[in-house]
Formats: C-alpha cells, sequence, structure tokens
C-alpha cells in the first residue's frame, strides 16, 4: 500500500508528490496523459520529433519542477491510467482503494493511505444554436492539439468568448500559419476602475503581462480583429461550420441588435474553465458554488483535507486560478499530509507554501473577477431546438416542457432522472453547467441552489468488462519502491 496517490500531474499533483517524497513518504501519481505538465504544460509523446519542453511566459519555475518529477527515483508513476473511481470497503475503513483504468491494460485498483485529488479542470461548455457541428471546438481543445499532437485546424478560424485563454490560442494558430479571422470577447474593455483595481495583482506577474499585450500587439498587427461585446450566437452549416454568427451585446451580455455573419470552417470556444470534480463527487467530498472560481469546487479546511477523512485536495479543483496557486496548493497539501502521516514538518515550510497561495491568490482573484462568465446569459443562447445534453440528445425544449409541467422540480439531479441530461458516456460533463443555468432561470433561484450532477463510478467512460477487476486486492507498492 502506498502512503499517498496522487490523481493529476499538473503543477498541483506534481509539487505534492516531490514535496511528500521529500519527507518519506511513498507516492504513486497518477494521469491519463502520456507525460507529466498538466494542461498548461501539455507535452507531446517522447517519440515525437524535437518533443522538447518550452516553458510558458510566466511561469520560470515551471521547465525545473517538470524535469525534476520526471527524474525522481522515489515516484512510482502510471501514465495513460485514469482514476475512475474510490471503492468504499467497510473491512479496511483506513486504506482508499482508487480504480485506474487503461484503454489496453483494463483495470487495477491501487491501495493508498492518503488520496490527493488534482485533477485540474476543462474548458466551460457552452450550449447554443449549432455548437455541436464539426469545427465547433473549445480553446483548451485546440490549444492541446497544436501543442501535443503538433496539428492545427486548417481554414478560417474565429474564436469566441470571455477568457484571456483565447488571445493564448489565437496568438498559437496565427504563428502556426492558421488564418485567424476574428477574436471576439463578450467582456466590454475594462474601465480605468477596474484597471486601478487589477494594478494591486500585479506585482510579481509583470512578465505574464507584458506577454498578453506582446499577442494583442501581435495580432492586431497580423490584421486579426479584435471585437469586445460581441457574443456568438449561432454557428451554421450542414456537415461542418460554414457561417458563425456575432451579436453586440451589452454589459451583461445581452444582445443589443441583430447579428452579423462571418465565413468560417472553424469557431474555437473559450468561456473560462469548469473545476473538475468528478472524482471528489463519486468519493462524497463536499461542493460549494462559486461561479467565478469555476462554478462547483471542493470544499476543504486550511491544510486542504475535504470533507471525507484522507482525501485531499489541490489545485484547480479548489477553484480555477491558475498554474502558480496550483503549484502551491500542490505543495501545501504535500506537507499536510506528510505531518497527518507523522513525518516532522517544520512550520516553517507550512508557512512558505502558505505565504505561495496568499500571493498567487492576489493575482488569481482579480483575474476571476475580471473574466467571470455571465452564466445567466450564456444558458439564454440555446433556443428550444438547441441540443443540450449532447450524450442522450436532449434538447433545450425537453428541458423547458419538463420544468414547466414538474413545478416542484427545483434540483439538477431530479431534472437528470427525468430527462437523461448527463446520463451519457460524459457524465455530464459536457451539459451540467448548461442544465444547472437553464433550471436557475426556470425556477429563478440562484444557480447554486439547483446543486450539481451526483457522480458515480466509473467517473470516466470504460468498457463494462474492465469492471471485473474491481473485486481483487489492492496492489502494493513494488518491492524496490523506498521505504519511509
Ligand atoms: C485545456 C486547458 C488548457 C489550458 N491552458 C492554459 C494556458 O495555456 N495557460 C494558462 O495559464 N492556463 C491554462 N489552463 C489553466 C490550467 O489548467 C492551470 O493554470 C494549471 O494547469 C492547473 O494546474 P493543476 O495542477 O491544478 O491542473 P492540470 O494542469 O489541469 O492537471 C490536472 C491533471 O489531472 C489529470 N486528470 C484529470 N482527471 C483525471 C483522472 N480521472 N484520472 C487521471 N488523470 C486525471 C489530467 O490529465 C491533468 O494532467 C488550461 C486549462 C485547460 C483545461
Amino acid at each position: 500500500m502506498f502512503d499517498l496517490a496522487i490523481i493529476g500531474a499538473g503543477p498541483a499533483g506534481m509539487s505534492a508528490a516531490l514535496t511528500a517524497a521529500d519527507h518519506g513518504l511513498t507516492v504513486v501519481v497518477v494521469d491519463e496523459q502520456q507525460r507529466a505538465g498538466g494542461q498548461i504544460f501539455r507535452q507531446p509523446p517522447r517519440a515525437f520529433p524535437g518533443s522538447v519542453l518550452h516553458p510558458t511566459a510566466g511561469y520560470g519555475w515551471a521547465t525545473d519542477l517538470i524535469r525534476r518529477f520526471e527524474t525522481d527515483p522515489r515516484l512510482t508513476t502510471e501514465f495513460g491510467w485514469s482514476a475512475i473511481g474510490v471503492l468504499h470497503d467497510d473491512a479496511t475503513p483506513d486504506v482508499l482503494r482508487v480504480a485506474i483504468n487503461h484503454p489496453e491494460h483494463g483495470t487495477r485498483v491501487i491501495g493508498a493511505r492518503r488520496l490527493l485529488i488534482a485533477t485540474g479542470a476543462y474548458d466551460l461548455p457552452v450550449a447554443f444554436p449549432g455548437w455541436t457541428l464539426p469545427g465547433v471546438m473549445t480553446a483548451g481543445a485546440v490549444q492541446t492539439l497544436v501543442k501535443a499532437q503538433k496539428i492545427a485546424p486548417v481554414g478560417d478560424v474565429v474564436l469566441a468568448g470571455a477568457h484571456p485563454l483565447l488571445l493564448l490560442v489565437a496568438d498559437l494558430l496565427v504563428r502556426d500559419g492558421v488564418p485567424v479571422r476574428e477574436v471576439a470577447f463578450a467582456q466590454s474593455i475594462p474601465t480605468p476602475a477596474e484597471l486601478r483595481h487589477a494594478l494591486g495583482a500585479v506585482p510579481g506577474h509583470l512578465r505574464m503581462l507584458a506577454e498578453t499585450g506582446a499577442i494583442v500587439a501581435r495580432l492586431v498587427r497580423k490584421g486579426v480583429r479584435v471585437s469586445p461585446r460581441t457574443i456568438v450566437t449561432a454557428a451554421h452549416g450542414t456537415d461542418h461550420v460554414s457561417r458563425i454568427e456575432l451579436a453586440r451585446v451589452d454589459r451583461k451580455w445581452k444582445a443589443t441588435g441583430a447579428p452579423r455573419e462571418v465565413a468560417a470552417s472553424h469557431l474555437v470556444l473559450g468561456y473560462g474553465f469548469s473545476a473538475s470534480t468528478e472524482l471528489a463527487r463519486q468519493i462524497g467530498c463536499d461542493l460549494v458554488f462559486d461561479s467565478p472560481r469555476g462554478g462547483w469546487v471542493v470544499a476543504h479546511d486550511e491544510r486542504l483535507q475535504t470533507s471525507v477523512p484522507g482525501v485531499f485536495v489541490a489545485g484547480e479543483p479548489t477553484g480555477v486560478a491558475g498554474a502558480d496557486q496550483s503549484r502551491a496548493e500542490g505543495a501545501l497539501a504535500g506537507l499536510g499530509i506528510a505531518a497527518g502521516l507523522g513525518r516532522a514538518v517544520p512550520p516553517a515550510a507550512f508557512a512558505e507554501a502558505e505565504r505561495g497561495i496568499r500571493t498567487a491568490t492576489r493575482f488569481s482573484t482579480v483575474v476571476q473577477r475580471m473574466f467571470e462568465p455571465v452564466r445567466e446569459a450564456l444558458g439564454d443562447l440555446a433556443t428550444p431546438e438547441t441540443t443540450v445534453c449532447r450524450c442522450e440528445m436532449v434538447t433545450r425544449g425537453t428541458l423547458d416542457d419538463f420544468l414547466a409541467s414538474s413545478p416542484f422540480v427545483s434540483d439538477i439531479n431530479a431534472v437528470k432522472l427525468s430527462c437523461r441530461t448527463g446520463m451519457g458516456p460524459c457524465q455530464g460533463r459536457y451539459c451540467e453547467s448548461s442544465v444547472g443555468t437553464i433550471l436557475a432561470s426556470a425556477r429563478e433561484q440562484p444557480i447554486g441552489l439547483g446543486g450539481r450532477f451526483s457522480a458515480h463510478l466509473p467517473v470516466k467512460p470504460v468498457p463494462v468488462g474492465d469492471l471485473r477487476a474491481l473485486d481483487a486486492p489492492p496492489e502494493q507498492p513494488a518491492p524496490d519502491a523506498p521505504c519511509p
């Protein structure tokens, strides 16, 4: 049995793993990607020519963290494996049995005394007419294809949304020679008061802000139109996107006039991120709704312990706050877990990790406030014909009819049970946000009151036959793994 199982090898998971190993814990790290780095430092497979890690602007520590993680012989790593759930076993209440699955090797169960959920975030999906057409993609997906697979869209591209990631992706595409027609932001240009407020967060982040400014200048120089207060209202095409509708919006992102059309073969959407909480939900951790921080996020104490004994959380599942904060939280979680397992941790180490979190939070709070999606306006983009749950093909009209005929339903899981939204292979990752917003608007209640979809094992789709292995006893660390 390992002392600690970590799910996710992004900045949070890597930093926690190294910290915990430094304090003598046996650690296993599971990540469904082929290599460490997480979303922001996504690396191509080793077999790709020129697969060297390029440092990301503003994150000078990243290359060293990844190198130390990838070469540390104390760590057991399971790349290419997805954590699909944690099994409860009354006979061994002190052991967390983590089920992991690999597309070729099936399912195994790993035993650990503590579990750290560092599963990051994913793009916030938004349902509107045409969003399921081939050619409509999320900004994170496009970035991943370019970074990890060296594949870029072919043809004219429009990017639309409300998150600065759109600028990074537009820049990536332009540098790759992709014709980018327009970048549409739903927000307005920040007011002087907003900028004054944001200045407080600048120290320590000058390089990142300078790089963002340089990107905007580069895009404009290359003839890319950057349009504030503009939202995408529809994508049209028969078997692929060919035209995109963009409309001017007011400060609440409500369309103020007739939309205009832009011809393009790809639409890239970036409205921000949702915290990846399915594993935490499956285990039974408490969550809270916090819209600027990524919707539903995992509740925790000051040492990142969740409401479930032995289960900790770090990085974006605590709130989407960027890589600096993820790394700092990973370090704090590693220290807290080591101390909880009886290792000596000097108070100065805790103080340093907490300082890192405070510094990162100053910046992330401002970013979260400036780029918070206006969820109500996004929910209103779906028309009665729009498919909201693309796995089960449930339209907005079906949801509206159900809510009108069931006036006492105010919980998202009741909608799920009746309409099948969130019951397909993605388990609600695509539709939960839209369904939650539609429910809130129908009941005139805050989104958080409707709750979130419950999650069950397997939290990621696997062949049914792979579940047979769940009966097996948990694995032990390899015999040559170091003992504390
Ligand atoms: C697609 C995408 C692109 C992004 N690009 C940028 C960017 O360019 N610049 C920027 O500043 N920020 C970017 N972000 C935000 C970014 O997520 C954070 O800044 C940072 O990467 C968060 O670190 P983390 O360790 O919390 O999570 P992540 O870096 O997201 O790491 C989480 C890891 O957990 C793994 N994982 C998740 N669930 C499971 C599971 N069930 N089983 C096994 N493994 C699992 C994932 O594969 C991932 O490697 C991006 C986010 C996303 C979603």
